[in-house]
């Protein structure tokens, strides 16, 4: 599933591409997670901004269009096949194409800031390589949470973009296990560092690549040859050489150190 440094990624390399593009036609899948995309027709793509996993384009006429990959959604121009769910025609003959195998992605088209429609934007938390998102603040949302840590982190409330893999990563970074509910003022500033550290090194390397993760221009990231806790069951912890344990925590697999990790 694309997290920040993938949807990032795809914003870098859509942005110009469809900077100052006239969209000339539209066509969607019946789909439950789009919401008015006939609303795209005769658009002008002004930019390709992102916030936490959505890419957010704003559009003439005080629109935007908001795209969120979900599980598979995959953006590309070319041919489309059965998994196509829209395909978005340009004023210079392309068409984009987002295709979903799954069909957990969003596409939207709003009211410039007006999220009514997509709640997890409405809540999303601050951007974790802005001043936004400050430390302290952070430790005071962790203190306040009656959930435990990771599935905290994936709500996107305290900070935005990240998700299943960066959530191992920082956590076995900080040395904080996943179900932990008791995360103090100085394990919650160490968490911070490591989420922007976790962050920064994938952005470096292009996202990470999985089955349904492709870029835009069909390679792939670099980033999954260097994931020390994510996918990594079973491997010597690197720090202290424990075997990494695996455990569903609020429905997610999820990898830790069952020793070095303290609850
Ligand atoms: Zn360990």
């Amino acid at each position: 599933m694309p997290e920040l440094p993938e949807v990032e990624s795809v914003r870098r390399q859509l942005q110009p591409e469809l900077r100052g593009r006239r969209v000339v036609k539209v066509w969607t899948d019946v789909q439950r997670r789009f919401h008015h995309p006939e609303l795209l027709d005769g658009r002008t793509i002004l930019e390709v901004g992102r916030r936490g996993k959505f890419l957010i384009a704003p559009l003439d006429g005080g629109l935007e269009l908001v795209l969120h990959l979900g599980m598979t959604g995959v953006l590309h121009f070319g041919a489309a096949d059965a998994w196509s769910r829209a395909r978005i025609g340009l004023d210079d003959g392309r068409e984009l194409v987002f295709r979903d195998a799954r069909r957990f992605g969003t596409l939207a088209v709003v009211e410039a800031g007006v999220y009514d429609a997509l709640p997890t934007l409405a809540h999303l938390g601050p951007e974790p390589l802005s001043d936004e998102f400050d430390p302290l603040r952070f430790a005071v949302a962790l203190a306040a949470t009656r959930s435990p840590v990771k599935p905290y982190l994936l709500t996107q409330r305290a900070v935005a973009g990240v998700g299943n893999i960066y959530a191992d990563e920082a956590l076995w970074l900080a040395r904080i296990h996943p179900a932990s509910r008791r995360v103090g003022r100085r394990r919650a500033y160490a968490l911070h560092d490591a989420i922007r550290q976790v962050l920064r090194q994938a952005l470096e390397r292009e996202g990470t690549t999985f089955r349904d993760f492709r870029m835009l221009n069909g390679e792939s990231g670099r980033n999954a040859t260097f994931l020390i806790a994510y996918g990594q069951a079973g491997r010597p912890c690197p720090r202290c050489g424990t075997p990494l344990r695996k455990m569903v925590l609020g429905g997610r697999g999820t990898t830790f150190c069952p020793t070095c990790q303290r609850r």
